[in-house]
């Protein structure tokens, strides 16, 4: 009776099968499903590719040089030529993410991109560009948390007087005659400390 109690109590509990693929499910903002490249961004500095434990990220690049006006000489800056990620290889540590210092990287919640060739799954520069279409929007500040460092930084900068005028003034001394010497060894009837044996002491032994 028991077990049959259980079996009815199932029976008329509601189900929560998601019906995928037949309706798309509803997944969290910060899903990690693909990875995003934005390439305006990048600068080849290498930190994701060094950083990524599973060396699935592949970037080559070659430099050129760029006049800049008043410049002595030419600047050089990366070009990039590939940048690929392995997503056979890939295990979504967002460490790359992370990491990357100039925003170049984002998570996309897209998560349909399987293959039926596991080559398929390396990801060029434009197939990750392609992602960024799908990356959602970063999510609204939390109006009672902290501001964010650089916010205050800036703030602390835009206050921070800029004229001469409110610059606190540096009083220095004014140049008058030298200073007497202190009175030497003699003077204080303290005797000078045996210089040791010097240079002539040694018998002039060539060295
Ligand atoms: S998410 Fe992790 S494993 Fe995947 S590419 Fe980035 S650093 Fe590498
Ligand atoms: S860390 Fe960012 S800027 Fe540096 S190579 Fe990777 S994606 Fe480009």
């Amino acid at each position: 009776m028991k077990g049959l109690a259980v079996t009815l109590k199932t029976m008329t509990r509601r189900s929560h099968t998601q019906q995928y693929p037949d309706v798309a499910p509803e997944l969290p903002p910060r899903s990690r499903g693909v990875i995003a490249l934005l390439t305006e961004n990048c600068t080849v500095c290498m930190l994701c590719a060094r950083e990524c434990p599973d060396w699935c990220i592949y970037i080559d690049s070659h430099k050129e040089e760029v006049a800049v006006a008043g410049a002595a000489r030419p600047r050089q800056r990366n070009v990039l030529d590939k940048f690929d990620i392995d997503f056979s290889l890939c295990m979504y540590c967002g460490i790359c993410i992370e990491v990357c210092p100039f925003d170049a990287l984002y998570w996309s919640p897209e998560f349909e991109y399987a293959e039926y060739d596991i080559k398929d799954l390396l990801h060029d520069r434009d197939h990750l560009g392609q992602w960024m279409a799908t990356v959602p929007p970063p999510p609204a500040h939390d109006p009672h948390g902290e501001p964010a460092k650089e916010e205050t930084t800036a703030a602390r900068k835009a206050a921070a007087p800029t004229s001469s005028a409110a610059r606190p003034t540096v009083v220095r001394p004014e140049p008058g005659p030298a200073a007497p010497r202190a009175a030497g060894p003699a003077a204080s009837g303290v005797e000078p400390a045996d210089p040791g044996p010097g240079p002539a002491d040694d018998g002039g032994a060539p060295r």
